[in-house]
């Protein structure tokens, strides 16, 4: 610890830092900084009075990561046994819920250890880990997490950054999971891969918004899922009762992985349609069709590129969304989603109006949501609470 470096960061950035934002930029330092991936260092301000802990690593636009606001803080192993501790407290109601078998059970800077998640699936943990820095620190990360979670049975990982030599993803230790692996969300079944890329078939962040889709507003529906991967929120709605649902997904491994999702919780997946393509072509076909849907899912990726155009949800979001009201009924339900960190919530709220106002037709919010409780992310980051959900009725 005595051979810490001092680092000077800006007097801007020093007060960021105060009121608790995490993230270190390139111009949170007076001038360029030159460090090993996963260096420990103590910042201080421009009169030498220290700061923080942080680790440097490259993380996107980041430079690196506060990790402690007390000088004698190590990044070490006894560090991690006590963040994992706290985290496990947090999610004693989630453990004990026999109806949810998969959920996350440490968000990064939200649950003090920057650059690393780790999700459960049934008994199997999946780390991701989100710069080269961090990854120093596997063994150790992985040792302090055997401690404090013994229930967990076979560990993976997912290297969601940069590298030549690292596969997205790799089996780590212990038993290896089933092929599916079948997990429970509020007691619908969901098939689940652990060791196929970085996606595993299900996005753990909208559990409420499925549950939501499932309890309120699914029933007797006609439902459209647009972006709709392994149908998770189709699943979701044909669990509440949804009279039909159809799920567009230009992916081929969307076809026979939304069959399977139907399949695993007994509902014949020829009563569905499950269309692979675009869904720019699917919205012209549906409008030609008059179609008119009850409920409409809409949770593009932040970029989409098709042989025919590029997708950019912060600009094209709006525009998407009055496409959509072309093909929808009555008091329909509109589920609008985006998980992009630039996408600021109170702009993303502004274009959903705006494309209702377009049209000419009113509105309504039922429901926001943001990132469930098992994604704890700390107040003063921005970047760190990416996802906005808003469950919208269209009005007269
Ligand atoms: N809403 C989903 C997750 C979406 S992931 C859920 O919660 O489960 C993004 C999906 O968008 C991917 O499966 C990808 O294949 C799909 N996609 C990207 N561009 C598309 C396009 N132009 N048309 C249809 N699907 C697209």
């Amino acid at each position: 610890m005595s051979t810490r470096r001092a680092i000077s960061v800006t007097q801007k950035s020093a007060s960021f830092i105060r009121k608790g934002d995490p993230l270190l930029v390139k111009e949170s330092f007076p001038k360029e900084l030159h460090f090993e991936e996963g260096e420990v260092v103590s910042l201080v301000d421009p009169q030498g009075q220290f700061v923080a802990n942080a680790y440097l690593a490259v993380q996107n636009k980041g430079l690196g990561w506060i990790y402690s606001y007390h000088k004698e803080e190590a990044f070490d192993q006894t560090f991690f046994i006590q963040q994992f501790h706290t985290a496990l407290a947090r999610r004693q109601a989630l453990l004990d819920d026999e109806m949810t078998t998969a959920f996350r059970l440490f968000n990064a800077e939200g649950d003090g250890i920057p650059g690393v998640t780790i999700d459960l699936y049934d008994s199997y943990a999946v780390f991701s880990w989100y710069s080269k820095g961090v990854y120093r620190y596997q063994a150790e990360l992985i040792e302090a997490f055997k401690q404090v979670f013994p229930f967990v049975t076979g560990i993976y990982e997912k290297h969601r950054y940069q590298s030549d030599d690292q596969a997205a993803s790799d089996f780590v230790e212990g038993q290896q999971a089933p092929e599916p692996l079948y997990v429970k969300e509020n007691g619908v079944m969901y098939a689940t891969y652990l060791d196929e890329g970085w996606m595993t078939g299900i996005f753990l962040d909208q559990r409420h918004v499925r549950q939501a889709i499932m309890e309120r507003y699914a029933s007797g529906k006609s439902v459209l899922n647009t972006f709709s991967y392994t149908g998770a929120f189709s699943v979701a709605a044909a669990m509440g009762g949804a009279a039909h649902t159809t799920s567009v997904d230009v992916a081929n491994r969307s076809l026979e992985k939304t069959k399977e999702q139907f399949v695993v919780n007994g509902i014949d997946p020829d009563t569905q349609l499950i269309r692979v393509m675009d869904v720019f072509d699917y919205i012209q076909y549906a409008k030609r069709k008059s179609l008119a849907f009850d409920l409409i899912v809409v949770d593009p990726p932040s970029f989409a590129r098709t042989k025919k155009r590029t997708f950019s949800v912060v600009k094209d979001y709006s525009k998407m969304v009055e496409d959509l009201i072309d093909i929808s009924a009555d008091d329909a339900i509109f589920v609008c989603s985006s998980n992009a960190a630039n996408y600021k919530r109170d702009k993303f709220k502004a274009d959903i109006e705006k494309a209702f106002k377009n049209k000419e037709v009113g509105c309504r919010i039922l429901e926001e949501h943001r990132l469930p409780e098992d994604f704890p992310a700390p107040a003063a980051s921005q970047t760190s609470q990416y996802l906005k959900v808003f469950i919208i009725q269209k009005t007269k």
